[in-house]
Parts: C-alpha cells; structure tokens; sequence
C-alpha cells in the first residue's frame, strides 16, 4: 500500500479545539500530495456553515445505526458520551486509495486506534495544544458550543492527550505556520521513504 502511486492513510486526531480543522485546512492548500479529506458521518446537527457531503454526512440517529449494522463503517464510536455518533465509511477511503490518494481521516483517539490496528501502515499525527488553558480559550473563542459541550470537551481533552505517543508523530499546534510547515515535512517524508 506504500511507495509509487499507491495510496496512503493519514489519520490526525487531538482534542477537540486543538485546531485540527484549521491546521489541516492549510495543510490541504499547500500540500502537493494527492491528499483527499474522508468525510465522516455523524449524528449530531450541522453547525452553521457546514455542508452535508461536504463536512460530514449528517445522518439521523436511525441511519446511523441501520448503516452501522450493515457494516458500512470502519470505525465508528460514540465520541463525547453525549449521544452523539461519528464513524469513517469504508466506502470514502477505500474509494479514495484505489484512485491513489492520500487520504486523510480527522477522527478521535478510539478511531484511530481501530484504524492503526488495521492499517498498521497508517501515517498518525497527534496535534496538541501546548496547554488546557489555551485549548479551553481556542474552544470558547470558537463559539460554536454551549456551555455543557464546552465542559465535556474539556473533560475528554486530558483523557485524549493520554494517547498522544501512540501516534507516530505529535504536533504542537501553538503557531500556525510553523504547525503547518512540521505536517508538510512529515507527509514529505514519509513520501520519500515509506
Ligand atoms: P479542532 O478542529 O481541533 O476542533 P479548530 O480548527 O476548530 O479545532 O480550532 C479551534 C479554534 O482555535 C478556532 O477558533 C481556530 O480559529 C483557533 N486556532 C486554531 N489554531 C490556532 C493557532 N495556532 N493559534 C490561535 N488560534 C488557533
Ligand atoms: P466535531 O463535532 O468538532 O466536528 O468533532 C468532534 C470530534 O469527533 C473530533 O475529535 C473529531 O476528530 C471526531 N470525529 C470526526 N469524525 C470522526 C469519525 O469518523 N470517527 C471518529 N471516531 N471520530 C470522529
């Protein structure tokens, strides 16, 4: 699955606010490899902006859990405890290797524990923040969350960080730039020796 034209998988996942989302976007611009963002698909509501098919697939609970039993996800968990499911389709990275993309999948600690198990080949990047604090003032300067979902991210980004060197590389997240440029590095790297 390494090496010429064939496709890569590069799983990011970090607490949520440690700017993944914002980082990799960069990434995406400036990158020349074939990368290509696996959409995920989720229960929980679009925040405004989002796009269904575009950020996720936004499916009622019901969907989910019918596309669930059939098979369709190759990881898929319940993220924050709150009710609120999200899972990588088979069919978004499979697609996305045969046509020999890297393709990259934005996903929490337990995905991606799922994911390296069965693709051990799997290029893993922990962003971090450099600390709670600033995670907690990223999350509220944000805005997208209430009050209640704000305190349950905060309380999973500790148990998150635990995973942290179970990823094959870890990114601090303070500049941006500089963020982005390691990423760009590393995805070079790993394309030069596999
Ligand atoms: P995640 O996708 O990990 O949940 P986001 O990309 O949505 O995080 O980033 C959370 C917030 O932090 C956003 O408001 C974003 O603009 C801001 N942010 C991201 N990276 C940085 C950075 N290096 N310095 C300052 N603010 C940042
Ligand atoms: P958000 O609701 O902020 O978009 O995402 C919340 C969390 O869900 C993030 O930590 C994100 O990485 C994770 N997530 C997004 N898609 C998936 C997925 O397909 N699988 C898993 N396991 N986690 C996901």
């Amino acid at each position: 699955m390494s090496g010429g034209n064939a496709g890569r998988l590069v799983v990011v996942s970090g607490p949520s606010g440690a700017g993944k989302t914002t980082v990799m976007r960069e990434v995406f611009r400036r990158s020349r490899l074939p990368l290509k963002a696996s959409v995920s698909a989720t229960t929980r509501l679009p925040r405004p902006g989002e796009t269904d098919g575009i950020d996720y697939y936004f499916l009622t609970p019901e969907e989910f859990h019918r596309r669930r039993h059939q098979g369709d996800f190759l990881e898929c968990f319940e993220v924050f405890g709150g009710g609120h499911w999200y899972g990588t389709l088979h069919s978004e990275v499979e697609h996305g290797l045969a046509e020999g993309k890297w393709v990259v999948l934005e996903i929490d600690v337990q995905g991606a524990m799922k994911v390296m198990e069965h693709h051990p080949d799997a290029i893993s990047i922990f962003i971090r923040p450099s600390t709670l604090a600033v995670l907690e003032q990223r999350l509220r300067n944000r805005g997208t969350e209430s009050e209640d979902a704000i305190r349950k991210r905060l309380a999973r980004a500790e148990y998150e960080m635990s995973f942290a060197p179970r990823y094959r590389y870890q990114v601090v997240n303070d500049d941006l730039q500089r963020a982005v440029d390691e990423i760009c590095y590393i995805l070079e790297k790993e394309n030069k020796q596999p």
